[in-house]
């Protein structure tokens, strides 16, 4: 069993076992889902999933994972998602590859992709969009005649 610690106490502690177990990994249908890990990481603490929200600080929000639990030690304590993504990153990179590994975590790291594809599909159909309503596709441009003049 593996253990990252990060400011707020240990994640990921159960998900080596999860990888290597036959599991089925929550997958989404919706590629929009905010939070590709929710359901693959548990509190170190109290082995309870941590939730996922948006948390407000400086007139934006930022994504969040944190522990739920009452009485744990780190209930209410929140970690910034691209800190717990960044670090399933790296435990990926640390463990030793299997089968069953492998098929899983293809799955969790093709709904991370897929999640930050359609971000920034997302984006380019706005600027489509405002592309369109600058240019009409009909309209054309005059070629300045610097060829003769009467
Ligand atoms: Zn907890």
């Amino acid at each position: 069993m593996r253990c990252i610690r990060t400011d707020t106490g240990c994640f990921f502690k159960k998900i080596e076992e999860r990888l290597n177990s036959k599991t089925k990994v929550h997958t989404r249908k919706d590629v929009n889902e905010d939070f590709p890990l929710r359901g693959a990481v548990v509190c170190g603490r109290c082995d309870t999933w941590l939730t996922a929200c948006w948390s407000k600080g400086r007139g934006t929000h930022y994504p969040y994972y944190l522990c739920r639990k009452r009485g744990c030690d780190s209930y209410g304590k929140s970690v910034r998602r691209d800190v717990i993504e960044g670090e399933f990153e790296a435990l990926l990179h640390s463990l030793k590859p299997t089968p069953g590994l492998f098929t899983v975590a293809r799955k969790m790291l093709e709904n991370l992709w897929s999640h930050r594809l359609a971000t920034s599909e997302a984006r380019v159909k706005n600027l489509k969009t405002e592309l369109a309503k600058t240019a009409t596709p009909d309209q054309t441009i005059s070629q300045p005649d610097f060829g003769h003049r009467d």
